[in-house]
């Protein structure tokens, strides 16, 4: 199998946690062991907030529109490398107003780079985070809103799943469901099935993770049942201590149910992959195939929150080697 040829869409990427080693050097100018060492998470964090610890330096230096833009840039770079056609990014806004700009400013200044990308079609998701104010998440709903279907497909819920269960934000997915916002919703990757369950009770289509539903039968009916499809991050998963070591990894047991899902790095930098490491991870110890990996991508696309013409655009290219 030849993993860089297939052509991949990618799902679930944090564009913080995705700025490459050089890129950060020259914007940062830290000696490289040292951004290597507050950048990188170890094989094995504590736990998922040990991992977040890891997006400080990135966040610290995605502040002006020039090194956003150079950001968005340097992410292309890496997604064409993968044979990535088409992504959907995530990052919370929210994050990039400590030198003034706003959420908004920050929105476009991202969207126009990608918008400008001729070979890989771009969409963001835009984060709320567990733990940040009310009024600061509302205020993703808003500009999701204002520039759904203009370089913005969805939003998401990201952070510390533990100490911040879903419960705390029904109100505001029943606000972006009421304003026909796509969400997908990170969950069930620290905290448990429930959690998965709730997600799709506000009415995610998708879940970042979603692990965890292999422990509870009932859930993977309703997951199975409503066609919802889990975006797995396998590495990500171990470092996190989400699974403990690759080959207890539900992806395999997950795939073989028949339950919908994709392939993703989750963070390229923090995470210390790229999405042909992945799938050469997941080949070496799942024995997946080609076929396989196909197959999962044009789940992906299925599941994607692009139109359904530019669906079947896409879809059509992913057998094309
Ligand atoms: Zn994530």
């Amino acid at each position: 199998m030849n993993i860089p040829n297939i052509k991949k869409v990618e799902l679930h990427l944090h564009l913080d946690g995705s700025i490459s080693l050089d890129l950060v050097k020259k914007l940062s100018n830290l000696p490289i062991e040292e951004i290597k060492k507050q950048m990188i998470a170890k094989e094995k964090c504590n736990d998922l907030k040990d991992y977040l610890t890891h997006f400080d330096l990135p966040i610290s230096i995605m502040q002006t529109k020039e090194n956003l833009k150079l950001v968005a840039l340097d992410l292309i770079k890496q997604l064409k490398k993968d044979n990535v056609i088409y992504a959907e990014v995530r990052f919370a806004p929210i994050f990039h107003t400590k030198q003034g700009l706003s959420i908004e400013e920050v929105v476009t200044t991202i969207n126009e780079v990608f918008n400008q990308e001729q070979d890989i079609k771009l969409n963001l998701i835009l984060c709320m985070m567990r733990g940040t104010k009310p009024k600061d998440n509302a205020e993703i709903i808003y500009l999701a809103k204002k520039y759904l279907n203009k370089g913005v497909c969805a939003i998401d819920l990201a952070g510390d799943e533990i100490n911040y269960p879903l419960e705390l934000y029904k109100d505001l997915f029943k606000k972006a469901d009421e304003l026909n916002i796509p969400f997908t919703i990170h969950a069930g990757e620290t905290s448990n099935s429930k959690e998965i369950k709730k997600a799709i009770q506000f009415n995610a289509k998708r879940i970042g993770h979603g692990i965890k539903a292999i422990d509870d039968d009932e859930v993977l009916n309703i997951i199975k049942e409503k066609q919802i499809l889990l975006e797995i991050c396998p590495t990500s998963n171990i470092q996190t201590n989400a699974v403990d070591k690759i080959q207890n990894h539900p992806v395999y047991k997950l795939y073989q149910q028949g339950i919908l899902l994709n392939i993703n790095t989750d963070n390229r930098t923090v995470s210390n992959t790229t999405l042909n490491k992945e799938y050469k991870l997941l080949q070496d110890t799942f024995k997946f195939t080609t076929a396989d990996f196909i197959k999962m991508n044009k789940w992906a696309i299925e599941k994607s929150f692009l139109n359904d013409q530019e669906k079947e655009k896409i879809s059509k290219l992913l057998t094309k080697f």
